[in-house]
């Protein structure tokens, strides 16, 4: 890379808020937020050539990035958070019950411990991590703000709670889970418990719950970007899972929000907002 577009590159990245899903399903979960040189990473379940691998056409390296968010412990989110950390030089953020849960991924990597509920700041990003329902020690959602946009992450739930329901009308985009079809489940080879686990309320999120939850958060008014990821590849179709969410939000006569589903296993597309500070350093 020449000097210039080096410099072509900082300077974007300087102005604009970037989000990428890396990865997302149960094959393995990782997504990217960068703001004024700070660069976030949600979970580490894949493997860190692929996420290396990723980055590189953002002009990102394991190097750039600040930080690693950790929700909760299950292998399709932590599996490589500790590796990825001492490559990079960088710590794990989690909280004390899922930091001790992980253990066994983390080795001698650095933590630094947050409180579920409790505000702080990374860089240029204010994190609000808050708990979500689903069968982890202390499953977290977050909102994270930079300059007067938010995003808000939550996958991995088996419902669409009050702390979730609170949050979601300010988001500028958020990123939601939209597992399952109901009837793909139903139909599916799995077995019962895996199913009933997947169904219950600490499991994970059907099409038509990520529905609901999309309408309410669009009912806000703002015009959001709803992303739709960790979708089963056995138990849903991507443009099932956008159809399932779009037609709810017609039905409600709502046109501000644009819905994504993002393939399993592939990386989705790239979200950019111009900083509303575009002075930030
Ligand atoms: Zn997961
Ligand atoms: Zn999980």
């Amino acid at each position: 890379m020449t000097d210039l577009s080096g410099h072509a590159v900082a300077s974007r990245a300087r102005r604009n808020l970037r989000v990428r899903i890396l990865r997302s399903g149960s094959a393995g979960n990782a997504i990217l937020l960068e703001a004024a040189r700070t660069r976030l990473l949600i979970d580490a379940g894949i493997p860190l050539d692929v996420i290396a691998r990723e980055l590189a056409p953002l002009d990102l390296t394991l190097s750039d990035l600040t930080a690693v968010l950790l929700t909760h412990e299950h292998d399709d989110h932590a599996r490589s958070v500790g590796a990825l950390a001492r490559a990079a030089g960088i710590p794990v953020l989690a909280n004390e019950h899922t930091l001790q849960q992980a253990a066994n991924f983390l080795g001698a990597a650095a933590t630094e411990r947050f409180t579920t509920g409790t505000t702080f700041n990374v860089g240029a990003f204010t994190v609000e991590p808050f708990l979500i329902p689903h069968d982890a020690v202390e499953p977290v959602g977050f909102t994270l703000s930079v300059d007067g946009l938010q995003v808000v992450v939550a996958y991995d739930l088996g419902d669409v709670d009050g702390a979730l329901r609170e949050r979601l009308p300010a988001a500028d985009v958020i990123l939601l889970e939209a597992n399952y079809d109901p009837r793909l489940l139903g139909v599916s080879g799995y077995p019962w418990f895996l199913k009933n686990r997947i169904l219950s309320p600490t499991g994970h999120l059907s099409n038509e719950s990520a529905a609901g939850a999309a309408v309410w958060a669009a009912r806000g008014g703002k015009a959001q970007t709803i992303f739709l990821l960790h979708l089963s590849e056995v138990n849903n179709l991507p443009p099932l899972a956008r159809d399932v969410v779009r037609w709810a939000l017609e039905r409600e006569g709502i046109r501000t929000a644009r819905v994504q589903a993002v393939r399993s296993n592939a990386a989705g597309p790239l979200w950019e907002a111009l900083l509303a500070d575009a002075s930030t350093p």
